[in-house]
């Protein structure tokens, strides 16, 4: 193996340049040049240097504004309208969505489709996210920049990943699925390859609940995320990050045991909160096929369903009381199906909350507005996280 040249690519300062002036983008909405120089403390020379490249491959555009009275006229730079956008994949036990998210956050594109994944193969389940996101991509026909994929299960074993189609930010290597409990047929395989392969983008992978917890980065510097799907997934951001522990296993909130001699569950143990409060569970003590007939049922005062409503709230505040009182998070965000039945879940999660944990007022509990969408939105968000830290793959090679 011969060491190939350095390439005569840009700086690292040049690329940091160039994310103080997208960053000052994102924040503003539009600036002018020289509102660009002032915020980012650049030269209007340096500026222009940056901008021209993006102008010129339509990730930025900048107004035509006539020209108003005296002087020069000021225009404006944006996010070009139709310009780049990131794509979310999420893989959910009982849908698949994809979303996508222009350079300014904005989501340009939506869809879900319900289907049970646990009767596909690997294969089957990639094939059918790739043939979404292509779809929700041709209708968009916008240059795409990389797809984040949410997996509902365990990753690791992350290997560097070889030039081209799967590269991703080197920190974030392509993981194995470790181990899906709920959807096993993706255990021992690379989403990574199999969806850069159909897609032909980079691709990165992240467990569902961490990049559920990435979508709320911005409601607290410190949370625990938990969301209710078929299994129960938990984020936990710190200091405004996320935490992912030394094997990305972190905030495995769902295999939490609440009774040790509880009912066996998918992971090999016994009593773990998924047991009681994730949604197969849920809908099975209420005696309801969907989440839509079990909110219909708490509507109408149904006592089963109350009930199994109020057994999930009291197992996930007594795993979470624990969690709380080892990290002193003060903000507790319900996502998924949970964010839904918050009016009902809170009650006994709360005083399980209040009994438990030793802060003196107990965590604020907030409902995500998110929903079932977090992981799906936070996919989109970790391309965009990349894409800022490193610019230049907003300049398509010539
Ligand atoms: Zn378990």
């Amino acid at each position: 193996m011969t060491l190939a040249a350095a390439p005569a690519g840009p700086s690292a300062l040049r690329r940091h340049n160039l994310g103080l002036v997208l960053a000052s983008l994102r924040e503003s909405g539009g600036a002018s040049r020289a509102e660009l120089a002032a915020h980012t403390g650049l030269t209007r020379a340096t500026v222009a240097t940056l901008l021209d490249p993006l102008l010129t491959a339509e990730v930025l555009a900048e107004e035509t504004a006539p020209p108003r009275g005296v002087g020069r006229p000021s225009r404006p730079v944006r996010f070009h309208p139709g310009g780049p956008v990131a794509l979310g994949i999420a893989i959910d036990v009982d849908s698949l969505a994809v979303c996508a998210t222009d350079l300014a956050g904005r989501v340009c594109a939506h869809r879900r489709v319900g289907g049970d994944n646990r009767g596909r193969t690997a294969e089957e389940v990639y094939a059918a996210a790739a043939d979404l996101a292509g779809e929700v991509r041709r209708a968009l026909g916008r240059r795409v920049l990389g797809a984040g994929v949410a997996v509902p299960g365990l990753l690791g074993d992350r290997r560097p990943v070889e030039d081209g189609v799967s590269a991703t930010t080197a920190d974030r290597a392509e993981p194995v699925v470790l181990r899906a409990p709920n959807l096993p047929a993706l255990t021992g395989t690379r989403p990574g390859s199999a969806l850069a392969d159909r897609l032909d983008v980079p691709v990165v992978v992240e467990n569902e609940a961490t990049l559920g917890a990435l979508a709320h980065l911005g409601l607290a510097p410190d949370f625990v995320s938990v969301s209710g799907e078929i299994g129960v997934g938990g984020g936990i951001v710190l200091g405004g990050r996320v935490y992912r522990g030394a094997n990305g296993l972190a905030g495995e909130l769902g295999h939490v045991v609440v009774d040790r001699d509880g009912p066996a569950c998918g992971c090999g143990g016994r009593g773990c909160v998924e047991q009681y409060a994730g949604k197969s569970a849920v809908l099975g003590d209420a005696g309801v096929a969907d989440v839509e007939a079990l909110r219909e049922a708490l509507a109408g005062g149904d006592g089963r369903a109350v009930a199994a409503v109020g057994r999930a709230g009291t197992a996930l505040g007594v795993a979470l009381a624990s969690v709380v009182n080892v990290l002193d998070v003060p903000v507790i965000v319900l996502g998924g199906i949970y964010a839904e039945l918050a009016p009902d879940l809170r009650p006994a999660l709360e005083a399980e909350l209040r009994a438990r944990s030793l802060q003196p007022a107990g965590p604020t509990v907030l409902a995500s507005e998110l929903g079932e969408d977090a992981a799906v939105r936070g996919a989109a968000d970790a391309v965009l996280a990349d894409v800022h830290r490193d610019p230049d793959r907003l300049v398509p090679a010539a």
